[in-house]
C-alpha cells in the first residue's frame, strides 16, 4: 500500500498547482504511515524532478518514452495505472486541471478504483474509515463522501491545499511503461500555439471583463492590464456570444473553469452561472460601478467604480511599480 502522485508539467516546468497536489499526497500518505511516489511523463529535468522531493515524494517515477512527449489521455491513464500497479498503490493523485479531469476517470475504470473528482480536503480516515469533501455541481455545492473502494482516485482542486516545504530531494527512477498502440488512438503531430499569451485553463493571474464593457473597442485596457501582470484574458459569456471576445476565453458553467491566484473581474455583474467557473480563485478583485452587484458577495477586494476610470489608474499604478 503505498500513494502516488501524478506530476504534470507545463513545458518542462511544474507549476504551484503541481507542489499543491505533492504536499496534498504527502499528508495522507502520512496519516496512513506510507510512502510518497510521483510519476513524471514527458521531458522534464532532473533537478526539477530532485526537487519534488521538498514537498514530499521519496522518489519519482520518470517515463521520457518519445511517444509520450505531449500529452494522450488514454495513454497517460494507462501509464499512471501501470505505475500505480508496480508501486502498489492504492491512492492515486492528480491536480484537477484541465488534463487532470479527464484523466481521473480514466484510471478509475483502469484500476477499479473510486474516483474522487475535486477534492479539497484532505480525507478523514479515523476508524479505518476513508471520508472526503468534494466539490459537487460546479462549485455551486460541496459533498462529503464516504469511500469504501480498496482503490482511490483522487483529483484536488488548486488553490485548496497549502504547498508545505519540509523534505528532502527525491530519488529519480526511470520507468519504461508497456505502451500499447490501442492507447494511441490520437496521435498528437504537431502543436502550434495560437497565441503568445499566458494560457488561460494553467494561468495563475486573469484579467477578465464582462458586458460593462460596452464594445470589443474598449478591449484594449483589459489586455494592457493582462500584459503588465503576466496575466491571461478571459470574458463572460455574453461577451463571447456577442463576438466581442473569442469563445476560448469564455469563463463560467459553460466555458471553463479556472482556480487561478487573482481572479481580476471588470463590469462582470457576478452571476451564478459566472461564479460556478470562478468561485474557487484564491484571490477575487471586482471592479463594477453598481454597489449592489452580486459579484461583490464572494469579492475579496471590491472597487465600485467606473472601469472606464478605475482600470487607466490601475495600469498606470502597476507601471510605476515596475518603473
Ligand atoms: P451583465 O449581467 O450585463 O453585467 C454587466 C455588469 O457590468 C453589471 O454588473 C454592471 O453594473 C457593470 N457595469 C456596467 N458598466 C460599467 C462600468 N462602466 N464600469 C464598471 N462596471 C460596469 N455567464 C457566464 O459568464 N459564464 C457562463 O458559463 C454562463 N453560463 C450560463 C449558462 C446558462 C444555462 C445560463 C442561463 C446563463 C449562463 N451565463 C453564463 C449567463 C449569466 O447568467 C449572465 O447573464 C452573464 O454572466 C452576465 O454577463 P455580464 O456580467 O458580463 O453582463
Amino acid at each position: 500500500m503505498s500513494v502516488l502522485v501524478y506530476v504534470e508539467n507545463a513545458e518542462g516546468k511544474f507549476k504551484k498547482s503541481i507542489f499543491e497536489a505533492v504536499s496534498y499526497a504527502k499528508a495522507i500518505a502520512t496519516q496512513l504511515n506510507t510512502n510518497l511516489t510521483a510519476i513524471s511523463i514527458g521531458n522534464v529535468g532532473a533537478s526539477e524532478l530532485e526537487n519534488l522531493g521538498k514537498y514530499g515524494a521519496t522518489k519519482v517515477l520518470n517515463v521520457s518514452n518519445e511517444k509520450l512527449k505531449s500529452f494522450v489521455n488514454q495513454a497517460y491513464a494507462s501509464v499512471i495505472a501501470e505505475a500505480a500497479k508496480k508501486e502498489d498503490a492504492n491512492i492515486i493523485v492528480v491536480s484537477n486541471s484541465f488534463s487532470g479531469k479527464g484523466l481521473v476517470a480514466r484510471i478509475g475504470v483502469k484500476l477499479d478504483a473510486a474516483v474522487i473528482s475535486g477534492a479539497i480536503e484532505l480525507p478523514n480516515t479515523d476508524g479505518g474509515k476513508f471520508t472526503i469533501k468534494r466539490t459537487a455541481f460546479s462549485n455551486k455545492a460541496f459533498a462529503t463522501v464516504d469511500v469504501t473502494a480498496q482503490t482511490k482516485v483522487i483529483s484536488l482542486t488548486p488553490n485548496s491545499y497549502k504547498v508545505v516545504e519540509d523534505g528532502q530531494s527525491a530519488s529519480i527512477e526511470d520507468f519504461a511503461p508497456t505502451t500499447k498502440d490501442s492507447d494511441f488512438t490520437t496521435i498528437i503531430k504537431d502543436i502550434v500555439r495560437a497565441t503568445d499569451k499566458v494560457s488561460l485553463p494553467d494561468a495563475e493571474l486573469v484579467v477578465s471583463a464582462g458586458r460593462g464593457l460596452k464594445g470589443p473597442e474598449n478591449w484594449g485596457m483589459v489586455e494592457e492590464l493582462a500584459n503588465l501582470l503576466g496575466a491571461a484574458t478571459a470574458c463572460s459569456k455574453p461577451v463571447s456570444d456577442a463576438d466581442w471576445r473569442p469563445h476560448s476565453e469564455h469563463v463560467g458553467q459553460t466555458g471553463i473553469a479556472i482556480s487561478p491566484n487573482l481572479y481580476i473581474a471588470i463590469g462582470i455583474s457576478g452571476a451564478i452561472q459566472h461564479l460556478a467557473g470562478v468561485s474557487s480563485s484564491k484571490v477575487i478583485v471586482v471592479i463594477n460601478k453598481d454597489p449592489e452587484a452580486p459579484f461583490f458577495k464572494v469579492a475579496d477586494y471590491g472597487i465600485v467604480g467606473d472601469a472606464f476610470e478605475v482600470v487607466p489608474k490601475l495600469i498606470a499604478a502597476v507601471k510605476s511599480l515596475k518603473a
